[in-house]
């Protein structure tokens, strides 16, 4: 198994990032149901143009899985998934994504939300986890792969056992700290809440699973 470096300025990103005193850490929630709402649209325009590709609206949902026990929340999508190249490119190198970009001007309203409302991009992920694992099978790719990092580490690419197309974001929560309490990721009517307050308008469903062991 190879062990991967981020790319210099990701590094430098995701210390910042991570180690800032972030009072918006919640907004990880908004991204990672971004990126999958942006998944499965992939799926949608390729169905337009691939004769062999049917879209059943049906068939796309994002699940949102929270397990106290395991200190584990999970993020699921029927999107279009990441070839092992993808997941190299795409999550490997933290200035090629659109963190730290803004959102568009229209959803800059109040000030004091500032940080809140730029897109921090997949990255987020690590404002809120210490292991961050995506497994993911590509439309265009046989084999399914497993990227996993524990942020600033850098990460590593394996192959994994999956069937269905799209991904699976698997966020190991932090345990709480003197100043920090992460305990309200796990919980199903925080998570709700933020889902109302940043995801509103997805267009596909958000169907929350409460593992409950
Ligand atoms: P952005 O969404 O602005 O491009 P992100 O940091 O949020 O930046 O994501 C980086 C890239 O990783 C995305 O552009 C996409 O190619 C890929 N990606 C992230 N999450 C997923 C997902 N759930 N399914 C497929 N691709 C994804
Ligand atoms: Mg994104």
């Amino acid at each position: 198994m190879e062990k991967k470096q981020f790319k210099a300025e990701s590094k430098r990103l995701l210390e910042l990032m991570v180690n800032s005193i972030y009072s918006q850490r919640e907004v990880f929630l908004r991204e990672l149901i971004s990126n999958a709402s942006d998944a499965m649209d992939k799926m949608y325009y390729r169905s337009l143009t691939d004769e062999n590709l049917s879209f059943n609206k049906d068939s796309y949902y994002i699940q949102i899985i929270p397990n106290k026990e395991e200190r584990t929340l999970k993020v699921i999508d029927t999107g279009i998934g990441m070839t092992k190249d993808e997941l190299e490119t795409n999550l490997g190198t933290i200035a090629k994504s659109g963190s730290f970009a803004f959102k568009n001007d229209t959803e800059l309203k109040d000030g004091h939300d500032i940080i809140g409302q730029f897109g921090v991009g997949f990255y987020a992920a690590f404002m809120v986890a210490d292991v961050v694992t995506v497994i993911s099978k590509a439309l265009d790719s046989e084999e399914a792969y497993k990227w996993e990092s524990t942020g600033t580490e850098g990460y590593s690419i394996t192959s994994y056992e999956k069937e269905e197309i799209g991904t699976e974001i698997i966020l190991k929560i932090k345990d709480n700290t003197e100043d920090e309490s992460y305990d309200s990721y796990l919980e199903e009517a925080h998570l709700k809440e933020i889902i109302k307050k940043y995801s509103d308008f997805i267009r596909y469903p958000i169907k929350m699973d409460v593992t409950k062991s």
